[in-house]
């Protein structure tokens, strides 16, 4: 008998509580129960993206929301500017390029980060740039990007900046009105410990600004409909009901904990697990690692498509692999959401064991022990 214990960077593992609300009578979405939750879910993302603004709520995965940004602020020919350091990068490239806009790619080496003052420069550049997309987390490289300082950049121009926090929310610091982003979109199952089915979308004054002269077509993405509904606390079609009652569970466990304290947490997680790969002698892929997952190479000798299978079949744990050009060569341990410390001793173990048995040269336990060591010198 094995347990199956996931730490994929999404979807993530889910809390009892938040799997329980799901198994509720669904209650309909154009009552007064309904929007009792949904306004407490709202001023709860609120806190999660430390924004004034309002946060919307959609039925989709990630990429609907980063879709619906496109289609909402945006006209065919506008110039856009997409850090591509990742996967995820080239996904907002091929989403502008999808709706018509003329996308430049600021190429950043995957692993790397991009270099906010490159990122001025551009908008220098080019004063007819008129939004800069970004992630905070480039899930595919595990890399965390300099928000803050790119925030500080973009808002010195008269260009918006759009930041995909999908996996980096509740594991990385974002302070969405003091760094001053003006678009955050995020999803439901990564650090929201929520199934996926949930996208979020939050935009500042300067970006429902561009709303009003976008002429891309949408009608079910169009977020002046949910700016209408929300004044009534209700979303313009049917929502995902049950999520949205899964979610407040989960915001409530955020809240209880402090968000503060939640990404502590992560980064604790995450370091742990940087120390027992470094005892391993095995590289972390990608600067600055991440708090929300660690990319590993998987050393020469070693197939991380066996390694994978053994950890599932053996020990019911799954990891990710790496994604497009780093497939093969990476893989990738999630510390996101719904994780505590006997979480990331069993992930570690699970690992090494694995690695042991397919005859990588290691001492069983010691990397286990390096994240013994991290757990006992603090609790942060
Ligand atoms: N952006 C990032 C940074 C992600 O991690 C993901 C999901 N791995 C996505 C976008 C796409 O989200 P979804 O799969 O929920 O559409």
């Amino acid at each position: 008998m094995v347990k199956a214990r996931i730490f994929t960077p999404g979807p993530t593992p889910l809390p009892e509580d938040v799997k329980l609300s799901q198994a509720k009578d669904i209650i309909h979405h154009r009552t007064p129960e309904f929007s009792e939750v949904f306004e407490r879910v709202c001023e709860g993302l609120k806190y999660i993206f430390q924004t004034r603004n309002d946060v919307f709520v959609f039925s989709s995965s990630g990429t609907g929301a980063m879709e619906a940004v496109v289609a909402n602020l945006f006209s065919p020919g506008d110039e856009v500017l997409v850090v591509r350091g990742g996967k995820f990068g080239e996904r907002w490239a091929e989403i502008g390029e999808a709706f018509g806009l003329k996308v430049t790619a600021m190429d950043v080496e995957w692993g790397k980060a991009p270099d906010p003052l490159k990122i001025g420069e551009e908008l220098h550049k080019n004063k007819n740039i008129r939004a800069v997309f970004t992630q905070l987390v480039e899930t595919s490289t595990g890399v965390v990007y300099d928000v803050e300082t790119i925030g500080k950049v973009v808002s010195e121009t008269s260009a918006v900046l759009v930041v995909d926090a999908i996996s980096g929310l509740g594991a990385e610091p974002l302070l969405t009105d003091s760094w001053k982003i003006d678009v955050v979109v995020a999803g439901s199952q990564k650090g929201l410990m929520l199934p996926p089915g949930l996208s979020f979308i939050c935009l500042s004054e300067k970006a429902w600004q561009l709303t009003k002269n976008s002429s891309l077509p949408r009608y079910y993405w169009d977020l002046n409909k949910a700016k209408q509904a929300f004044v009534k606390r209700q979303t313009p079609f049917t929502p995902s009901v049950s999520l949205i009652c899964a979610l407040d569970s989960s915001l409530e466990l955020i809240k209880k904990e402090g968000l503060e304290n939640v990404i502590k947490r992560h980064r604790l997680f995450a370091e742990a697990v940087r120390r027992a790969v470094s005892k391993m002698r095995l590289k972390v892929f990608g600067d600055p690692s991440s708090n929300a997952v660690t990319a590993i190479l998987v050393p020469e000798g070693i197939n991380e498509r066996t390694l994978r299978k053994k950890m599932q079949d053996e020990f019911g744990v799954i990891i990710a692999g790496g994604q497009g050009r780093l497939s093969g060569k990476i893989v990738r341990i999630a510390h996101l959401g719904w994780m505590d410390k006997l979480d990331v001793i069993g992930v570690i173990c699970a690992f090494e064991m694995s690695m042991f048995q397919l005859g990588y040269e290691l001492i069983l336990g010691e990397a286990a022990r390096a994240v013994e060591e991290v757990f006992v010198e603090r609790k942060y």
